[in-house]
């Protein structure tokens, strides 16, 4: 029998590719759910709500796309977001659009190029996420989308921050606003929970909720174990523990409101403390009376979300993951086992590449 922790995209897809060979599987998850943050479920009006943020699936991976599909249909979905500044509402990611709506301008694709050609305070070294930002949209763009955004979002500045964060936001000289440009881009149809329960759903794993890793460790042999928590948790924070941003969610339903807002996401880079607004019948395609959003709120402590991508960070993790090796019978994987700042997608990747590795 193999104890898989965690229910999440990481521990889902490695018990059903586990449990597809023959494998004998249990399956626990400290919460009361499955889905780990990808969980999602009817509010007490009826709208279906992601409790822990808007989950938008994308991906240019077939070989996860034909995995998950087995398990799903889709509703095509393309994300948009709109960005918050003096009141109006901006293409996000910065697009011409963006740039002909701010500032009165007409311009065409090579203007944009040449705008940004202009305004760019070219940096080199590009190390931080200040530096990505400024290189490409420079001082003025920086300040009304970025630069507060990434306070509230890391409480870090931008300066402290790996040039990765902002090297995930495309800046464009076309007028495509959607967030993502992936291939796959859609949301499971009847949502994700859904889509969890039908991958477990095999006579060779068992599922127990509400169970700690920790509260059994000791107490059982297994054959092998997958970890998909937080690898310092494991490891008892003997190096000490590995820093994490978390974010508090307000959820709200608006009655009699067919549309709150305009498009899936709205970010509001400088004013509130929340950074950003999700309304779920964009995602979801739900037809409802009323509406369902949720504001998310950045804080220091709480649950571990975000792994915060810094050169500290990376060197502590890396004296985790070098325990890890030496660990038998243990397989490491998923968002807190790896501590990435990894999309689901790439959740999933790196799960299926790890089933392969155990199954021989
Ligand atoms: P998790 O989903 O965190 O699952 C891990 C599970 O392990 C949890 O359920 C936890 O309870 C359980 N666990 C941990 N420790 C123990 C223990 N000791 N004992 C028992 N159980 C334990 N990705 C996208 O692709 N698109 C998006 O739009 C997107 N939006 C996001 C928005 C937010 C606000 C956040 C936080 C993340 C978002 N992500 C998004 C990333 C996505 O959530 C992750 O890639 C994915 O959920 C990671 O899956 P996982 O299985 O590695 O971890």
């Amino acid at each position: 029998m193999l104890l898989v922790v965690g229910a999440g995209f990481a521990g889902a897809t490695l018990s059903r590719k586990l449990a597809d060979s023959g494998y004998k599987i249990h399956q626990i998850d400290r919460r009361n759910h499955i889905g780990g943050n990808a969980f999602d479920g009817v509010d007490d009006k009826g709208v279906l709500v992601h409790r822990y943020g808007p989950h938008i699936f994308h991906t240019n991976s077939e070989h996860v796309w034909d995995f998950l599909s087995r398990f799903t249909e889709w509703r095509s979905y393309e994300h948009r977001v709109l960005g918050a500044v003096d009141g109006k509402h901006y293409p996000f990611p910065i697009n011409r659009d963006t740039l002909n709506l701010l500032y009165g301008l007409n311009l065409d694709e090579a203007g944009a190029e040449n705008f940004f050609e202009q305004v760019r305070e070219p940096r080199e070294p590009v190390r931080t996420s200040e530096d990505v930002v400024l290189n490409s949209v420079g001082r003025d763009l920086y300040e009304k989308f970025f630069l507060n955004y990434t306070r509230k979002q890391w409480g870090m500045e931008p300066s402290e921050l790996k040039a990765g964060v902002a090297a995930r936001i495309p800046v464009r000289t076309n007028t495509d606003d959607r967030y993502f440009t992936d291939t796959y881009q859609a949301m499971p149809l009847h949502g994700y929970t859904k889509m969890f329960e039908r991958m477990l759903d095999h006579p060779n794993i068992t599922v127990e909720l509400g169970v700690d890793f920790a509260d059994i460790k000791e107490k059982e042999q297994w054959e092998h174990v997958v970890y998909t928590g937080p690898i310092d948790a494991y490891f008892n924070y003997c190096f000490g523990r590995l820093p994490y941003r978390s974010l508090s969610f307000e959820h709200e339903h608006i009655p009699d409101t067919q549309q709150y807002q305009e498009v899936g996401t709205v970010n509001f880079p400088n004013d509130h403390a929340y950074t950003r607004i999700t309304e779920f019948k964009h995602l979801t395609g739900q037809k409802h009376p009323g509406t369902s959003i949720v504001r998310e709120y950045p804080q220091a402590q709480g649950d571990p979300y975000y792994p915060i991508p810094s050169d500290a960070n990376e060197a502590l993790y890396k004296r985790y993951a070098t325990l890890a090796e030496t660990e038998q019978g243990v397989t490491f994987v998923g968002r807190l086992a790896q501590y990435r700042y990894y999309n689901m997608d790439q959740v999933v990747a790196a799960a299926l590449v790890a089933a392969k590795k155990i199954i021989g």
